[in-house]
C-alpha cells in the first residue's frame, strides 16, 4: 500500500515513524464477567449496559445491610435480601440476556441482633444451583449504626466460611480499602457519591496501625480455622495496602474493585502492577455496582481497553476477565 498521500500538504501520516500499531480489535467484543456487583439493585437501563458492553455473566452479592430498612437489623432482613435476588434472577436474564449467579452473605458492616438463625438457614441456600459463592463477608474495621464486637464478628465470618467448605463454594470476602480522607465537606452533605446517612457511622472496634489489613489477616486466620482452602477465597477490593499480602504471602484469589475510583483510588494501574509482579493466575476484576454509590457499569470493560494500553497482552486480559472467574465460581462455558 502507498503511503504517499495527494493531500495538499504532509499531515501527521507523512511523518508517522511506526506505522505498525496493529489495534487488537478482539478485545471489543471480549466476554467478561462481572465477579462481584449488586446488579439486582440498579436500574433496568444500568442492567441492559452490562448487556451492551458484552458481559456474559456475573455474580450478583445478596449481603449488604444498606437495603435493609431498619436499624438494628435483624436476621429476616437479611433474608429477605437473598429471597429478593433469588426472585428476580430469571426475570433479568431473560431481559438482558447475560447469566446472573447469586452469592449470599451476611455482611458485617451493621450489627446482627439474631445471626444465628440466618446461619442457621444458610445451608438450604447453599445446595441452590444459582448460589456460586457465599459472601460477601468479612471483618469490618467499624460498623454502620451498631457496632459489632470483634470476636462476634469473626464468628459469623467463620461460620459462613465452614459452610462454603461444606458445599464446596468459594467465599467472597470484603476487604476493607485504605482510602485517603480526602476533601472536607460542608456539615449535612454527608459523602458525595454515596446515599448513605455516613453520621451514623460508629466507633472503629479494629484500631492500630494498619486496620484495614489487620481485617484481611483476620479473615484468612478465619479461613484456616474454618478449613476453607484460601484458593477458595476471593479477596475482593483488592488495592495497594492488602495485595502484596494477599498475592505474596497467601494462595487467595483478588479481585480489583474498578467501579468507583473516585472513593479507593484503584484503578488498571493498579491491576496491571499485580499482574506484572504476581502474574494473572490469581488475578480478577468486578465492578461492585450499586444503587447507593456513584458507580461505573462500564468499568471494567474500559479497563480491559486500559490494560492492553499499559502492556498487558490480550490472552492475559482474556485471563483476568473471564477464565479466572469462571473457574473459580465454576461458570458454564
Ligand atoms: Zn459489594
Amino acid at each position: 500500500m502507498s503511503s504517499n498521500y495527494p493531500t495538499r500538504r504532509p499531515t501527521d501520516e507523512a511523518y508517522l515513524d511506526d506505522a505498525s500499531f496493529d489495534p487488537p480489535t478482539s478485545l471489543l467484543t471480549l466476554p467478561w464477567v462481572d465477579c462481584h456487583n449488586h446488579a439486582h439493585t440498579l436500574s433496568f437501563a444500568d442492567r441492559e449496559r452490562y448487556a451492551v458492553a458484552g458481559c456474559r455473566s456475573m455474580v450478583m452479592v445478596a449481603s449488604g445491610y444498606h437495603w435493609t430498612p431498619y436499624k438494628p437489623v435483624r436476621s429476616e432482613d437479611i433474608r429477605y435480601l437473598w429471597d429478593d435476588v433469588i426472585n428476580r434472577k430469571r426475570a433479568i436474564e431473560r431481559q438482558h440476556f447475560f447469566e446472573t449467579n447469586l452469592a449470599l452473605g451476611v455482611h458485617t458492616g451493621v450489627r446482627i441482633e439474631d445471626p444465628d438463625d440466618l446461619l442457621a438457614a444458610m445451608a438450604d441456600y447453599c445446595r441452590l444451583d444459582e448460589v456460586v459463592a457465599l459472601g460477601e463477608t468479612g471483618v469490618t474495621p467499624a460498623q454502620h449504626a451498631e457496632a459489632w464486637a470483634l470476636d462476634e464478628q469473626r464468628a459469623v465470618v467463620q461460620a459462613q466460611m465452614e459452610l462454603a467448605a461444606d458445599h464446596d463454594l468459594p467465599v467472597i470476602l470484603h476487604t476493607p480499602n485504605d482510602i485517603d480522607d480526602g476533601p472536607s465537606y460542608r456539615d449535612g452533605v454527608g459523602l458525595p457519591g454515596f446515599e448513605s446517612n455516613v453520621s451514623l457511622a460508629r466507633e472503629p472496634v479494629l484500631t492500630g496501625e494498619n486496620p484495614a489489613l489487620e481485617a484481611v489477616k483476620i479473615d484468612v486466620a478465619a479461613a484456616a480455622d474454618a478449613g476453607l482452602p484460601e484458593e477458595r477465597i476471593v479477596a475482593s477490593h483488592a488495592d495497594p495496602n492488602n495485595v502484596d499480602y494477599l498475592l505474596g504471602e497467601t494462595d487467595c484469589h483478588v479481585s480489583f474493585t474498578v467501579g468507583y475510583p473516585w472513593l479507593t483510588g484503584v484503578d488498571a494501574v493498579d491491576v496491571a502492577d499485580a499482574i506484572r509482579e504476581y502474574g494473572p493466575d490469581r488475578v480478577m476484576m468486578d465492578t461492585d455496582c450499586a444503587n447507593i454509590l456513584r458507580t461505573d457499569v462500564f468499568s471494567v470493560k474500559k479497563a480491559i481497553f486500559e490494560l492492553y494500553r499499559l502492556g498487558i497482552d490480550v490472552d492475559t486480559i482474556r485471563k483476568v476477565v473471564l477464565e479466572n472467574p469462571m473457574q473459580v465460581f465454576g461458570l458454564d462455558d
